[in-house]
């Protein structure tokens, strides 16, 4: 036995489809009232269930259509709708020719009764031809009305869950609004709580490193050798936490800080960083060569005093043992921009690291051999992004390294303050 569904729900298709596969029926289906008159001309059925509301042929319109056909009336129509339906539809379905009418919420066992019984019947119709034009047009007009009807019923469903959309768009709306405010204060929380923890474990530091170093001067300590070498370590670290709190106090307050671009001579920025690095420079014996003059920038002084400083002590500390720093500053105009150079002959960067090293805390494996905090170029970064900068770098493992900043240019009338 052949039935065809008529349905445009592919979800509504799928549950007839499977419960008259299940039951052993043939099962042929079409999305609307058109394609099932295509069809049924086509091919030989033993029944037709359809929907009633449908694009294009709805399923009262194709009902008519069967029974009017000579050659199809015989064929019985079962009209399965929806729950909410009025006994006016089915009333309207029968007088258009339907031979049984089901509504979707039945259960499987019920709507396979229906299935067998008006296969059973037949189709009970007389093809079309037979009415009178009153008849007819009585008939049209309750066939509009039902339309209108479910077509109300229809708006009315798609109204509510228009507004039901709308409501959980608005719900969803606050509470990413809520959460977005709550991981604001915890952060705004986070950073004054690293901030004051920075700033209270300075002065103990200090107190560490200052008594362990008056201890470590005195001749008459009593230490001996080992108590000595203890408190060398102990120096060391407090040394090493002391660069920490005061890297990470420099990364907070330049994060807050409220930055406006002034222009600055970068030959007078290099010379700063230079004598604040002049330990280093002088025990790695670097040598750092500047092609001069170096130009003005727009910038902020101490945040580029900072870039400066972190992106040379780094050149002089990432070099191989054994071998002399060799550094070169250089500066260059591009259209509005001035990108400065910092290249250097160290140890290098694998290229899949380059972005890894701005963050905080990262350090490199290769740079663990080296002092430092992983907080040095997350300053630099911080401090180029709030001057409304860029920064990148070139660099190959083993091959030296090239970090550049650019900052914009002061116009022809910018003059140094
Ligand atoms: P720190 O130097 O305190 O470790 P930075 O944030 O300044 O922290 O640098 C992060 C990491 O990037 C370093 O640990 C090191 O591995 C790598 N690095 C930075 N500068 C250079 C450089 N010029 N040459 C080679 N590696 C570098």
């Amino acid at each position: 036995m052949k039935i065809l569904v008529v349905d445009d729900s592919a979800t509504n298709r799928f549950i007839l489809d499977s419960a008259l596969t299940e039951a052993g029926y043939d099962v042929v289906s079409a999305d609307d009232g058109a394609e099932g008159l295509k069809k049924v001309r086509a091919e030989k059925f033993d029944l037709v269930i359809t929907d009633l509301l449908m694009p294009r042929l709805d399923g009262f319109q194709f009902c008519q259509a069967i029974k009017n056909d000579e050659a199809l009336g015989h064929l019985p129509v079962l009209v399965c709708t929806s729950n909410y339906t009025d006994s006016k539809d089915e009333a309207l379905a029968r007088d258009m020719g339907a031979d049984g009418f089901i509504t979707k919420t039945v259960a499987t066992e019920e709507l396979i009764e229906a299935v067998r019984s008006v296969i059973a019947r037949g189709s009970g119709r007389v093809a079309a031809g037979t009415k009178s034009l009153a008849d007819e047009t009585s008939q049209l007009r309750q066939y509009n009305d039902r339309l209108i009807c479910k077509l109300e019923d229809k708006l009315g469903e798609l109204d509510a869950a228009n507004k039901q959309m709308a409501d959980l768009n608005a719900t969803l709306e606050q509470r990413v609004q809520a959460g977005l405010a709550e991981l604001k204060e915890a952060n705004r929380e986070l950073e004054a709580f690293v901030y004051s923890v920075a700033h209270d474990l300075r002065s103990p530091l200090r107190a560490i490193q200052g008594f362990s170093n008056i201890l470590l001067d005195d001749p008459a300590d009593g230490l001996g050798e080992k108590g000595k070498g203890f408190l060398q370590k102990i120096n060391r670290s407090a040394r090493q936490l002391d660069v920490l709190t005061g890297d990470l106090l420099a990364y907070s307050r330049l994060k807050n800080a409220q930055i406006t671009l002034v222009p600055v001579d970068l030959q007078r920025v290099v010379a700063r960083a230079r004598e604040l690095l002049s330990h280093q420079i002088e025990d790695s014996k670097a040598e750092i060569v500047l092609d001069e003059p170096l130009p003005v920038v727009l910038a902020h002084e101490s945040a580029l005093d900072q870039v400066v400083t972190n992106l040379l002590g780094n050149a002089v500390k990432y070099v191989a043992a054994g071998t002399q720093p060799k550094i070169r500053i250089s500066a260059q105009n591009r259209a509005g921009w001035v990108r400065m150079a910092i290249a250097d002959n160290g140890i290098g960067i694998a290229p899949e690291n380059h972005d890894r090293i701005f963050k905080v805390f990262e350090r490199l494996e290769h740079g663990k051999d080296y002092t430092g905090t992983g907080v040095g170029l997350a300053i630099v970064q911080k401090a180029v992004q709030k001057m409304g900068g860029r920064l990148g770098v070139e660099s190959n493992a083993g091959e030296g390294s090239t970090f550049w900043v650019e900052l914009p240019a002061p116009n022809c009338h910018g003059s140094i303050v």
